[in-house]
């Protein structure tokens, strides 16, 4: 059985997750501090955990576990985007990371991607377009066999581009892959979808300037099969 530590404080974000975590079969420890979940690591198959705990910081629970030589995924819980601004550039050992307010299905989905990667299983979901393939379950993304090293935003625009482009080859309107990619996440404006956009064609290979592979169209974007 799988088991999730779940280390937040708050019993209004911490309750609801436990009864989910619970209905998708897997066993829960819930703490509320940083101290008493450091106290079970060991057991633990992931760690969901809140930056902001009242004895210690999410990042440092993240460094000690890492320091005890555990490789337990750990996906953070953060209030801000600054926060999450924090979490990614410290490389404090997180796995990955959820902004609050966050989607429940969201939340899982990533938490069974974290479980499924750890436990080595064969990620099945895998979609391509062209020479790009996104390998949906464990978070990878190629061009032809070269790995890109993306981050989770760059990521999940790629991978709505991907499904876009494969299921019938149209474009993603911007509305949309904001909806998608940025949820409620206020930093989601048209301005940081084409800063990402930018950084992404980089990472393909693709020319910035006259680009091939990752196209404006209309009031979105296409990944071209090119
Ligand atoms: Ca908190």
């Amino acid at each position: 059985m799988t088991t999730v530590l779940l280390v937040e404080d708050d019993p209004a974000i911490s309750e609801p997750l436990a009864r989910a975590f619970g209905r998708e079969g897997y066993q829960v420890r819930a703490h509320g501090t940083g101290t008493g979940a450091l106290a079970e690591v060991q057991d633990a198959d992931i760690i969901v955990l809140d930056l902001g705990l009242p004895d210690m910081d999410g990042l440092d629970v993240a460094r000690q576990v890492r320091a005890q030589g555990l490789a337990t995924p750990i996906l953070m819980l953060t209030a801000r985007s600054e926060e999450t601004d924090l979490v990614v550039g410290l490389d404090a050992g997180a796995d990955d990371y959820v902004t609050k307010p966050f989607r429940l299905a969201e939340l899982l989905a990533r938490v069974r991607a974290q479980v499924r990667r750890a436990s080595g299983e064969v990620a099945e979901d895998s979609l391509s377009v062209g020479g790009v393939r996104v390998d949906v379950a464990g978070r990878r993304a190629f061009v032809g066999s070269r790995e890109l090293q993306l981050t989770i935003r760059e990521f999940e625009l790629l991978r709505v581009l991907v499904r876009g482009a494969s299921l019938g080859g149209g474009a993603v309107a911007a509305d949309d892959i904001l909806k998608e990619v940025w949820g409620e996440d206020p930093t989601g404006t048209r301005q940081t979808l084409e800063m990402h956009v930018t950084w992404l064609r980089r990472k393909l290979g693709d020319d910035v300037d006259a680009p091939a592979l990752l196209v404006a169209d209309g009031e979105g974007y296409r990944l071209t099969a090119a």
